[in-house]
């Protein structure tokens, strides 16, 4: 979080303005201060990144089937049966752990209308791979970008890849607004919908061109993100030292496994995934309850696959098997990390972890 002060002196001309949301000044600041940040031409701010990802489906008049992972996160599988879509599951890498894309191609049929691949803990998707399939086949593609805020690739920034870039700012995200989310597009014809949807479907003050939602964001949160974002680069500088040390710390310990780092990404470094095997280390969960049993709250993060999930199970008519998710879900874990986690801390941690898997 900023300071008490910094974000109480960013909040205080809204006692002068009284312009609390629906696109006022704080707002208007974020969204310009996001396009030089994420240097993309098109940003539109949301009252949280679920919103934002059924928005951007819903901008496009998509039907049919969208190829997308269950390796993430039960918002990006809801989002597309919420807009009225059926998810068809693809399995995932087994290094980056996001969507393979040899597996996509198999799974298009003529309902296919686009793909939703999901950069899992800000690693990045193949994303040449995807876009040629995309171009062959007349796909829209739509990145769940929740954990990828301010990377880029190859120098590039990640929100310009495919059509459109969800990103998320919730509190637990790298950025965050408290609630919210964007999505960085760069073809205009999107702008009039997108804003649109935000508001009731309306472009004009009677009207409704569209059948469309409520999810702007507020000035209190904008504020939130213009404070956060003045200290971005600092936040994720102090995140590469714990991935770093935590590295150091697990990479050579049998029986774990780490995501490789992906060379051409210059990473935000928001989550610290590790696989337990199951016979050294006696199950995922046996280090989750003894780690939590120190007061080590680590997360089953993702747990279950999303195709897994009672009501999916139930919405979805033919769900494929998709082995390599199913094997990761059941034994990641994702350790404590934020800016402020000390490497005393870190050491802690991994020296409890160490113990477990020579036990
Ligand atoms: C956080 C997250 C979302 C949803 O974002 P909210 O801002 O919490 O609505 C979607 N997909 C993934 C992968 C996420 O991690």
């Amino acid at each position: 979080m900023p300071s008490f002060e910094e974000y109480t002196n960013e909040i205080k001309s809204l006692w002068d303005s009284r312009w609390l949301t629906n696109s006022g000044e704080k707002h208007r600041i974020l969204e310009d201060s996001l396009k030089k940040y994420f240097n993309v031409p098109l940003v539109q701010l949301y009252a949280n990144g679920h919103l934002a990802l059924e928005t951007a489906l819903s901008s496009m008049d998509l039907t049919g089937e969208v190829i997308t992972t269950p390796y993430t996160f039960s918002s990006t599988t809801q989002a597309i049966l919420r807009s009225g879509l059926q998810p068809v599951f693809c399995d995932i890498d087994s290094e980056t752990y996001c969507i393979d894309p040899d597996k996509i191609e198999g799974l298009i049929t003529d309902k296919t209308c686009a793909i939703l691949p999901v950069h899992v803990y800000g690693n990045i998707c193949d994303h040449s791979a995807i876009q040629k399939i995309a171009d062959k086949y007349g796909l829209k593609i739509i990145y769940d970008a929740a954990h990828a805020f301010g990377e880029t690739i190859d120098g590039n920034s990640v929100a310009g890849l495919g059509d459109m870039s969800m990103f998320s700012f919730h509190a637990t995200k790298v950025f965050h607004t408290v609630e919210g989310g964007c999505i960085v597009y760069s073809n205009p014809s999107y702008t009039e919908r997108l804003t649109a949807l935000k508001q009731f479907g309306m472009i004009g003050k009677e009207d409704a061109e569209y059948i469309g939602s409520n999810c702007k964001m507020s000035e209190f949160h904008a504020a939130m993100g213009i404070c956060n974002l003045r200290h971005i680069a600092e936040n994720i500088a102090l995140r590469k030292k714990c991935v770093e040390r935590y590295r150091k710390r697990l990479g050579l310990i049998k029986g774990i496994k780490l995501c490789p780092t992906q060379k051409n990404v210059e990473s935000n470094y928001a989550y610290f995934p590790v696989l337990f095997d199951d016979e050294i280390f006696g199950g995922r969960d046996n280090v989750f309850n003894i780690l939590n049993s120190n007061n080590i709250i680590a997360r089953k993060y993702f747990y279950p696959q999303t195709s897994d999930f009672t009501a999916v199970r139930a919405a979805v008519k033919d769900i494929k098997d998709t082995p390599i998710s199913k094997y990761v879900s059941e034994h990641v874990l994702c350790l404590p990390l934020y800016s402020e986690l000390t490497i005393e801390e870190i050491d802690g941690i991994c020296d409890i972890i160490e113990s477990i898997g020579n036990s």
